[in-house]
């Protein structure tokens, strides 16, 4: 057993209170290797953001959850040595599908986990929430829920259709399971393919697609019935346009790629909104660097010619969401 107040991590319960208070949101970044990681901590500690790291299923999959776990550890050290004297950082499993593996993290390290049942039946959402949640209050980790469907993929999470959260739900939910906070449905999606053509109105001057709004109706809704409680928006990726251009402009193939606008995330993290993940943004951003530095050198074979500049525009693009969208910069000196 390793908690992880021994590794200098924090779990939500503090960084939420302020960001509700505060009008802002936290970043939730999904790390898989060493030049994301360095990257999100560089932009974290520059901007002095508290900040949330995501372990899903596929990073453990692709990464190793031992290794993740001591990458996390290292990365508080590594945010000390860049002067960042008091890190907030939490280690956060994204998407757990079971007890037992809500319990292995606990166990492990992890300051937060997530446990997602909502494509179970409603009773049975209520009934492995509240057990991993009496499991990890023992030892002051804390615990987001889901309530509602997500569409889209991310890893091995996937839907076909949407289901908005609905806002009657939230105080039986949020009650009998003893959650830390709710990640909610109100039009986000998982991926970089949010929507289809068909669900996009098409902007006439440009062209481009222009996604369907988020329902702030809901959003509001479950705000009046749960004031003050920490509300969760997974899949809210912009998708910005210039990653997609230079995928494609350097030999990719990503048509019609559309995700949630920067101004629609920017009004929910004002709310009760203070966890907002972003996944497919830094893949994006990841590729778009390799991809030019590619087809620019076809002779490169040193990784770090090719990952570094890779690394470099995740960190850019990490600082652009937490000062332009989130506003979460300079909330933990
Ligand atoms: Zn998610």
């Amino acid at each position: 057993m390793v908690s992880y107040k021994e590794l200098g991590l924090v779990n939500t319960r503090e960084m939420f209170a302020k960001a509700i208070k505060g009008g802002y949101a936290i970043p939730a970044f999904n790390f898989n290797n060493m030049e994301q990681l360095q990257a999100i901590i560089k932009a974290s500690a520059e901007t002095k953001s508290p900040v949330i790291l995501q372990v899903s299923k596929g990073a453990r999959n692709y990464a190793n959850q031992t290794l993740l776990r001591y990458m996390a550890q290292g990365a508080v050290e590594y945010a000390k040595e860049l002067g960042w004297e008091h890190p907030q950082i939490c280690l956060h499993l994204d998407h757990g599908d079971s007890f037992e593996l809500c319990k292995s993290c606990v166990d492990f390290g992890f300051s937060s986990v997530m446990i997602d049942a909502s494509s179970l039946p409603y009773e049975e959402n209520i009934a492995l929430t509240k057990k991993v949640v009496e499991y990890a209050h023992k030892y002051d980790v804390t615990v987001e829920a889901e309530l509602g469907v997500l569409a889209g993929v991310e890893d091995e999470v996937s839907s076909a259709v949407s289901h908005y959260t609905k806002p009657e739900e939230v105080v039986d939910f949020a009650t009998r399971t003893g959650c830390d906070s709710l990640a909610i449905s109100i039009g986000t999606s998982h991926g970089a393919y949010k929507f289809t053509p068909e669900q996009c109105t098409r902007d006439p001057k440009t062209g481009k697609l222009v996604p369907p709004p988020l329902a702030f109706d809901v959003l509001d809704a479950i705000m009046e019935q749960l004031p003050g409680f920490p509300i969760v928006l997974h899949g809210s990726s912009s998708v910005p346009q210039e990653y997609v251009d230079m995928i494609n402009q350097y030999g990719g193939k990503l048509p019609d790629a559309v995700g949630i606008p920067e101004e629609q995330l920017r009004k929910a993290a004002k709310s009760a909104v203070c966890k907002i993940n972003i996944d497919s943004d830094s893949r994006l951003a990841f590729t778009a660097a390799v991809r030019k530095v590619f087809a620019e050198k076809p002779g490169e074979f040193d990784p770090r010619k090719y990952c570094g500049p890779a690394r470099d525009l995740m960190e850019e693009l990490y600082k652009h969401k937490i000062i332009n969208v989130l506003g979460s910069n300079g909330h933990a000196e």
